[in-house]
C-alpha cells in the first residue's frame, strides 16, 4: 500500500495520460496495521479502525482483490485468482506487468506440534484478534455458567506460545481485558485464571533489548501471569497444552505466536530466495541479479546499510517495511526516468510495546521507559505510524472517547456466524461451529 501510494503521487500525471498503471493484488480490500491487533483484541480500537481500506486511498490504482498463485518474471506475467475466476470457473488470470513489487509479508511459522493445527490459534490479522476477543470473554461466560470445575478450570486457562511482539502485546493486552471484565462476573476473580506465557529462549520481547525484556517478564509475573522461559509447547492434542518443562494445563485457548516465515507464494516464482526462504534483495530494494522486479517488508531480505556488523539483514518488522516501501516507491519512479537509485539506510530507531490499558515498554534512541509513559510513547508513535489523516483522527477520538466511558467487554460472537438463528429458526442445524470459537474448540 505504502509503495503504491507513492506511485501514484509521483507519476500523477503519467496516470492522468495513461502512461502508467498501477495494479494492485491483494486478498482484502483493506491494509492491516498489525500493531494495532493487540488493542483491537483488547477493545480499546474498533476492528475497522486498525485497518486502511485500499480502494479509498489508492483512487487512482486499479485494486485487484485475489492472491497472486505464481509470478513467471522472466516472462513478466502473474498468475491472479479472484472469488470471481473460482466461480466462473475459468482458471487464474495472467496479470502482464512491466515492473513487479513482490510484497506479500510473512505467515504464522508452525511446528508440528500435536494438536495445534485443529486447537491453535494465531495472530495475525484482524479477524484472528477479534475472534480471540470474542473467544476469550466466551471463555469466562462458560465459567460462570458450568458446574463442572473441569470445564471452569479449562475454560479460564489461556496459553500463549511466543514471547515476541505479538505473543507478549496480546497476551498483556487480552489479561488486562479479562482482568477488568472479571468485575462484571459475580463468580469469576481475576486470580481464577491462569494465564501462561511459553517462550523456547531465555528472554522475551527481544526487540526492546535485554534489560526491558527482563522488566516485561518481572511485570507480566506481578500481574501472576506464568512466563516460562527456555519451555516449549510439545502437544495441546486432546486440549491439554504439554510443555517441554512436564507441565500439563487442560485447555481451550492456544495462541500461536512463534515466529514468522517468509509467504509461501515466494517459491512459486522464479527469483532468487535466500536460506530462510526471502527474497535476495540489494540495498537498493530491487531482487538481486534480476532487472524488474523490487521487494520490500518481511519477504524480502534486505541488506542492513547501517549495522556494524557487515551481513546484517533488516529484521521483519514494521519499521522497516514502511520505510523500505516509500524508498522502493521512489526508486521505481528513479529507474523509470533514468536517474540514480537511493539506498535504504534505516537506523533502529527503538521499540515500543503496550503491556495494558496504562502499561507498556519503551527504548528510544538509547533511553528506557517502562509504566504509563512508555505506554503514551507506544500510543503516540503508532498514532503517528497509523497511515491517513483519517484513520489517525479515528484512532484519536476512539481513544479519547474510551477514556471518558467504561471499558468495552460484551464478545459478539455470534456475528462471526450471521445465519445461525436463522438455520436453527427453519428447522435446520447451524452449519458451524458456535460463536466465538476461533478453531471449534469450545
Ligand atoms: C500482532 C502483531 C504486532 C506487531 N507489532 C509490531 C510493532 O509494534 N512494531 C513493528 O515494527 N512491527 C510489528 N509487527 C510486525 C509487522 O506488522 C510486520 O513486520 C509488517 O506488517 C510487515 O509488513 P509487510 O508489508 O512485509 O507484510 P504485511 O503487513 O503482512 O502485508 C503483506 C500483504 O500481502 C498480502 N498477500 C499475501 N499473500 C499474497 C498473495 N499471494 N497475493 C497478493 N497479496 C498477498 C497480505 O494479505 C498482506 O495484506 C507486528 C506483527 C503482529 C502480527
Amino acid at each position: 500500500m505504502y509503495t503504491a501510494l507513492r506511485l501514484q503521487r509521483k507519476l500523477k500525471r503519467e496516470l492522468g495520460r495513461g502512461g502508467a498503471e498501477i495494479t494492485v493484488v491483494t486478498p482484502d480490500p483493506y491494509m492491516t496495521y498489525q500493531p494495532f491487533l493487540p488493542e483491537a483484541a483488547a477493545g480499546s480500537l474498533s476492528p475497522r479502525h486498525v485497518v486502511v481500506p485500499l480502494r479509498r486511498v489508492l483512487d487512482r490504482c486499479h485494486v485487484i482483490v485475489g492472491e497472486a498463485e505464481s509470478v513467471d518474471h522472466a516472462a513478466r506475467t502473474a498468475t491472479v485468482t479472484t472469488l470471481a475466476t473460482g466461480e466462473e470457473g475459468t482458471g487464474a488470470r495472467r496479470i502482464a506487468y512491466d515492473e513487479l513489487v513482490l510484497a506479500p509479508g510473512s505467515v504464522s511459522r508452525t511446528l508440528p506440534v500435536p494438536g495445534l493445527a485443529d486447537h491453535g490459534i494465531g495472530f495475525r490479522t484482524v479477524e484472528e484478534a477479534i475472534g480471540l476477543r470474542n473467544h476469550v470473554i466466551e471463555q469466562m461466560d462458560i465459567a460462570s455458567t458450568t458446574r463442572d470445575p473441569a470445564i471452569r478450570d479449562a475454560a479460564l486457562t489461556f496459553v500463549f506460545v511466543g514471547g515476541g511482539y505479538a505473543g507478549v502485546e496480546a497476551l498483556a493486552e487480552l489479561e488486562d481485558m479479562a482482568r477488568y471484565a472479571a468485575r462484571y462476573y459475580h463468580n469469576v476473580r481475576p486470580e481464577d485464571m491462569k494465564w501462561i506465557l511459553v517462550e523456547a529462549t531465555g528472554r522475551i520481547l527481544p526487540e526492546v533489548g535485554e534489560e526491558l525484556g527482563r522488566y516485561t517478564v518481572a511485570e507480566l509475573r506481578r500481574r501472576n501471569i506464568d512466563v516460562r522461559l527456555r519451555t516449549r509447547l510439545e502437544s495441546c492434542a486432546g486440549r491439554v497444552a504439554v510443555l517441554s518443562d512436564g507441565a500439563r494445563f487442560p485447555t481451550r485457548t492456544v495462541v500461536w505466536t512463534a515466529g514468522v516465515r517468509p509467504h509461501p507464494v515466494l517459491a512459486a516464482t522464479d527469483l532468487p530466495r535466500d536460506g530462510r526462504g526471502r527474497l535476495k534483495c540489494t540495498a537498493r530494494l530491487t531482487v538481486e541479479g534480476v532487472e524488474h522486479a523490487w521487494a520490500a517488508g518481511d519477504a524480502a531480505a534486505v541488506p542492513d546499510v547501517t549495522a556494524e556488523e557487515p551481513g546484517t539483514e533488516c529484521a521483519p518488522n514494521a519499521q522497516h517495511a514502511v520505510r523500505q516501501a516509500k524508498v522502493l516507491g521512489d526508486n521505481i519512479v528513479r529507474a523509470l526516468r533514468g536517474e540514480p537509485l537511493r539506498t535504504y539506510a534505516h537506523a533502529h530507531a527503538g521499540s515500543v510495546a503496550s503491556l495494558g490499558l496504562h502499561k507498556g515498554v519503551a527504548q528510544l534512541r538509547g533511553h528506557r521507559l517502562t509504566g504509563c509513559p512508555a505506554w503514551l510513547l507506544h500510543r503516540g508513535y503508532h498514532l503517528s505510524r497509523v497511515p491517513t489523516v483519517n484513520r489517525k483522527a479515528r484512532v484519536l477520538a476512539e481513544w479519547t472517547l474510551a477514556g471518558l466511558f467504561a471499558r468495552e467487554i460484551v464478545s459478539l460472537g455470534s456475528l462471526e456466524h450471521p445465519r445461525a438463528e436463522f438455520e436453527l429458526a427453519a428447522g435446520g442445524k447451524p452449519s458451524q461451529d458456535p460463536p466465538g470459537d476461533p478453531k471449534g474448540s469450545s
